[in-house]
């Protein structure tokens, strides 16, 4: 069903298989269009969020039961339907959260694949089987669901990431308690209701919304919640991992990054600035593998500079549902004033400014900022701290080895890119760089479903993230010795 981008929804929280509203209400607002409310919501405290963890945890035995068959055909139903959605969805998205209309399309037909994918995973969920050391004992090892799973989900992938959290979840039979940001609500309500034509069991799924202070650390803190998966900053990561580590909950964090793109002299410059482009700046640059670090080799980083801000130039920032826009809002006022300020300490710390950085005016009133590029140090704040936003800066190499340990100059280790001829230099650059994900003549965003996702250092912890891999953490290994 289209609905007119004016539509405003009123969104309840789903629990034990009901539609409940809240101790509060709250607002999602369109940051294409301050005038524009996207939803009302229900809001949760910890007494309800309490609620949504017990009916989990009552219906954990009956999901955790139920054949592969089962869980397939569900987690088929709903990719099915977000596939067959994907333009409604996407309209939903770009209001409120900003990307724009095409990406944000491309980020609902990518949730409805991961639950298709993971439909096909639940067929596989298997163990092995293997030679005891003493005769006659025969030794097998399979997979358990872990239990009740809480899922803490940030705004910026707001269909995407809660669908490659919950769909695993559910293919390995848990019972799940999801969290959406605060900023995206309708889009956490949207899956919850298609979820909810999938006949689970009730209180397999439940959706609470609220702050992450007080519900989200009530789902961390929770003694029936066995494992939670987190994806957000590195300040709530490491809330929540104190207060899991505290009751020996398994837990999954996947925080910031800063991101280096790396641009040898032998490079296609052409591509190289391609790269960056897309890395740096598609999406508002809003992306935990956004290149905001450009490191370029000294021969080619004038030339290099010149073409990406003649590129950058020429990028239109606008409303998000606007053809021909290729840069929307920044998803909020809170966020833009973080952008501002890292953009003001660059000044101050002297990075050299190339272009961009300034609120913009639009027909509507929004969160507008032109791309921002500064020539930075390695000791900037700029070129060190997550900004998360559509602001880059370009380091100056001597040579490839420089490069390289410029690259692996930072506290996060999420993912690293390299553009380069050079099959010896790309080799090296994936062995060397102390990061969870690598990538050669192709930007630092952009990454495909069916493979781990995850980093190192301050970025990640604990087991990786989508496809097969998924497995390892919504899932406990059990080993049984048999003696016939
Ligand atoms: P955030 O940390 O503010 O919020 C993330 C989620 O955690 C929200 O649902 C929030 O309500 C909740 N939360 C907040 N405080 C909490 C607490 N004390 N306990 C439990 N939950 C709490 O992050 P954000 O602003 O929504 O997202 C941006 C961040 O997410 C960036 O740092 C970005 O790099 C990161 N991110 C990482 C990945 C990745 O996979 N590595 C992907 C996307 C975004």
């Amino acid at each position: 069903m289209k609905r007119s981008p004016e539509f405003q929804h009123s969104v309840r929280q789903y629990i034990n298989g009901r539609w409940e509203t809240g101790v509060t209400t709250g607002r999602s607002i369109n940051p294409s269009d301050l005038r524009e409310t996207v939803a009302e919501y229900a809001r949760a405290d910890r007494n309800q969020t309490d609620l949504a963890v017990r009916a989990a945890a009552d219906a954990l035995r009956a999901w955790s039961l139920t054949t592969p068959q089962r869980r397939a055909d569900a987690l088929d139903q709903i990719g099915s339907e977000i596939l067959a959605r994907r333009d409604e969805l996407g309209l939903l998205l770009a209001r409120e959260e900003g990307k724009t209309l095409p990406e944000a399309v491309a980020e609902a037909a990518r949730a409805g694949q991961i639950f298709k994918f993971f439909a096909g995973e639940a067929l596989r969920v298997g163990g092995e089987s293997i030679a005891s050391l003493r005769p006659g004992v025969h030794v097998d090892v399979s997979r358990e669901p872990v239990g009740v799973v809480a899922l803490i989900a940030p705004w910026n992938l707001p269909l995407a990431i809660p669908a490659w959290k919950i769909a695993p979840a559910l293919a390995c039979g848990n019972a799940l308690v999801f969290k959406p940001s605060e900023l995206v609500p309708a889009c956490g309500w949207a899956l919850a209701d298609i979820i909810s034509r999938a006949a689970l069991p009730a209180g397999t799924f439940n959706l609470v919304m609220g702050s992450g202070r007080e519900v989200g650390q009530a789902l961390a803190e929770h003694p029936l919640v066995d494992a939670v998966s987190f994806t957000g900053s590195a300040a709530n990561g490491q809330r929540v991992l104190l207060a899991t580590a505290a009751r020996r909950a398994k837990v999954q964090l996947e925080m910031g990054g800063k991101n280096p793109l790396v641009v040898l002299a032998d490079a296609d410059l052409e591509l190289a600035v391609d790269c960056a482009v897309q890395g740096a700046y598609f999406s508002t640059g809003q992306r935990c593998t956004a290149s905001s670090r450009l490191i370029v080799e000294a021969p080619v980083h004038d030339a290099f500079v010149a073409r990406l801000k003649q590129r950058i130039a020429s990028l239109k920032v606008g409303h998000a549902l606007e053809p021909g826009v290729d840069i929307g809002p920044v998803a909020d006022g809170r966020q833009l004033q973080k952008n501002l300020d890292a953009i003001a300490a660059a000044g101050e710390e002297g990075a050299e400014h190339v272009w961009g950085g300034e609120q913009l005016q639009r027909p509507s009133e929004g969160h507008y900022l032109s791309p921002a590029l500064f020539l930075a140090k390695p000791a900037h704040r700029i070129a060190r701290e997550e900004v998360f936003g559509p602001v880059a800066c370009v380091l100056r190499a001597d040579d490839a080895d420089h490069a390289l340990a410029l690259a692996n100059d930072t506290p996060f280790g999420l993912c690293a890119g390299i553009c380069t001829n050079s099959l010896r230099h790309a080799m090296h650059f994936r062995r060397h760089a102390r990061v969870g994900m690598t990538m050669v003549n192709l930007p630092t965003a952009g990454i495909d479903y069916h493979v781990p996702f995850g980093g190192r250092k301050a970025s990640s912890y604990g087991p990786r993230e989508q496809g097969r891999h998924a497995a390892g953490f919504y899932s406990i290994l059990k080993t049984g010795y048999l003696r016939a």
